[in-house]
């Protein structure tokens, strides 16, 4: 069960929702009573989640997208608007890592992480400022990472990719706050799901030691986060990073 906050009749768009923690983000926001568009590259998994959301009683729908193509997220803004019939809540989630020392990293890794974890939130935003000025609550809830605040080795494009959505999140709180648009980040620390389980066992085992909680993430401890800054409490919040990590990089 997720916390007793009512998002009913609020559309939301959220992206990389065909797995891990954007799935359960999609999830949450339905169980909280929202209608939402699913977006990934998957379309049999965004189909699958899709159809969970609409045993909710709510609306759903897939859309398949490259969120690093600008046109493509054109397209699944335009088309999430009209099958809703509006849109409330943003929340960027797709990312992808591509690891490796500064020193070994091919642009093609730069640039494709750059694309996915940084250009995509920016297209999304640019893409659905309209008809979220139009809402009367509009939420932008933004997917980071504690690498974005610490960095970390071997991730020096996810670090920059992450610090960079930090940044773009506060410029977008300044911009949109006059107009009633709250727009926040999350980031999370280790949470349990395939991006995660990419990393080295051996890693992981010593990073777990470092989190006081002694203990990974659940994908449901980052979407109870993002509900709760979507919902109707968290109205005075904006330009905020809220950490998910156990207290990892505190
Ligand atoms: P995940 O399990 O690998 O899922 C990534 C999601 O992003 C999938 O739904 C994937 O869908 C989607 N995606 C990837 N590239 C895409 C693209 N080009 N276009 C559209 N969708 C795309 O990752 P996760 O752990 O849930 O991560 C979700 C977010 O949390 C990411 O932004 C990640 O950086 C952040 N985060 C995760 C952790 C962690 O420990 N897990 C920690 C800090 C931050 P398709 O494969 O269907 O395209």
């Amino acid at each position: 069960m997720s916390l007793s906050i009512d998002l009913s009749g609020r559309k939301a768009l959220v992206t990389g929702a065909s797995r891990g923690i954007g799935r359960e983000i999609a999830l949450a926001l339905a169980e909280a009573g929202a209608d939402v568009a699913c977006v990934a590259t998957n379309l049999p998994l965004l189909e699958e989640v899709c159809a969970k959301i609409r045993a909710l009683g709510r609306k759903a729908v897939a859309l398949q997208c490259d969120v690093g193509v600008p046109a493509q997220v054109d397209a699944a803004v335009e088309k999430a608007v009209a099958e809703l019939g509006g849109l409330d809540i943003l929340v960027n989630n797709a990312g992808v890592t591509k690891d490796n020392l500064l020193i070994r990293m091919k642009e093609e890794e730069w640039d494709r992480v750059i694309d996915v974890d940084l250009k995509g939130p920016w297209a999304f935003m640019k893409a659905a400022s309209r008809p979220l000025l139009r809402s009367k609550c509009a939420r932008i809830v933004n997917i980071s990472s504690v690498a974005g605040l610490m960095g970390n080795a071997g991730q020096g494009n996810y670090s920059a990719a992450k610090a960079g959505l930090i940044a773009l999140t506060k410029t977008a709180a300044r911009e949109y706050g006059g107009r009633g648009i709250c727009v926040n980040a999350v980031a999370p620390g280790f949470i349990e799901t395939d991006m995660a389980r990419a990393v080295d066992p051996k890693v992981l085992e010593a990073a777990k030691e470092t989190i006081p909680f002694k203990r990974f993430g659940r994908p449901r401890e980052v979407a109870d986060a993002v509900v709760f800054l979507a919902g109707d409490t968290a109205r005075y919040i904006t330009g905020h990073v809220l950490v998910v990590d156990g207290g990892l990089a505190m």
